[in-house]
């Protein structure tokens, strides 16, 4: 084994500003950010619009775009041109718009080749009488495309209860929005395309944001799935374990609620990890709420002690290692 696998990558992420965003990113989550309009932090991710600088150890100072270029055996030499997920986290202060995202197939003949959006979300903080916007209420493509064009946005609408612990998953297809006062993580594909269907009439700089209405109904499933199908409080699970929360062909999802110590097997090709609440230690390295790891490929077994909350990722059955 060389000397870099028992290395966890601590990663500085990169905070946006956003016309719904707020400020809990900074006061709770250390992001190192001015403004009182933080709406992502983009904690772990490689991509072009937000690539995260290593913070410690051999490739400190290395975007992860260029460890995942340099050094493929930090990910178990995975195949693939590009790091393949994301993870961040989300402060709405005020309501996102309401969007929809394209799959693979669509997206890389329309977006240049790029990845679609897979995305699942896990609850964080929510006051009481929370709701997002997840599925519509249209029953045909025609219904569909009569009532984006004519604005009945409340029928069109389906807004579904959530609360903190919730785990949501959002397949292409979906129409989803999230609402003021939610703050979750997201994991999701490496991508960032979003196809806006409405924008509650908002303006930034005196102008409406663009509308993507045509892409919009080529991709929205219709009629969309069941909300029961797609979410389930994960709140209270059995804790110092990893708790599978989703597996399809992009991520596998876990959360890890430690309360005293638990130790944990690093078998994949490699384990992304947030801590969400609370603070420990990581075998001898201490790690807090708001920081954000990679634990690289044949890192073996860690040990974790402290009282804290995490959600871990790694890739889906359908990335493949050469
Ligand atoms: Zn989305």
């Amino acid at each position: 084994m060389s000397q870099g696998t028992k290395e966890l990558l601590f990663l500085d992420p990169v905070c946006t500003h956003n016309i719904w965003g707020g400020t809990r990113l900074r006061e709770e989550f250390g992001c190192g950010e001015a403004g009182d309009d933080l709406g992502e932090c983009w904690g772990i991710s490689a991509h072009p619009n937000g690539d995260g600088t290593v913070k410690n150890g051999t490739f400190a100072g290395l975007k992860l775009s260029q460890v995942w270029e340099n050094h493929p055996e930090v990910f178990g030499n995975l195949s693939g041109d590009r790091f393949p997920l994301m993870a961040k986290i989300i402060d709405a202060r005020d309501d996102l718009s309401i969007q929809v995202h394209p799959d693979d197939a669509y997206a890389r003949e329309h977006e240049n080749g790029s990845f679609g959006k897979t995305e699942c979300w896990y609850i964080l903080d929510a006051p009481e009488g929370s709701t997002l916007v997840f599925g519509h209420n249209a029953r045909t493509k025609e219904e569909l495309s009569s009532m984006v064009h004519e604005g009945r946005w409340t029928e069109f609408i389906r807004e579904i209860p959530v609360k903190k612990g919730d785990f949501i998953q959002i397949d292409p297809g979906t129409v989803h929005a999230i609402k003021g006062g939610l703050l979750l993580l997201e994991t999701q594909q490496n991508s960032d395309i979003t196809y806006r269907v409405y924008d509650y009439d908002r303006l930034q700089n005196g102008s409406p944001r663009e509308l993507h209405i045509e892409k919009s109904l080529d991709v929205i499933t219709v009629p969309a799935k069941p909300a029961e199908e797609s979410v389930r409080s994960v709140l209270d699970l059995p804790k110092n374990r990893m708790n599978e929360l989703y597996a399809c062909n992009y991520y596998k999802v876990f959360k890890i609620d430690v309360e005293g110590g638990m130790e944990l097997e690093q078998k994949y090709p490699f384990l992304m990890l947030s801590v969400v609440e609370g603070e420990g230690v990581m075998d001898d390295v201490p790690v807090k709420k708001g920081e954000h790891l990679i634990v690289p490929h044949g890192y073996g077994r860690m040990r974790l002690q402290g009282n804290l909350s995490m959600i871990a990722s790694t890739v889906g059955e359908g990335t493949r290692g050469e």
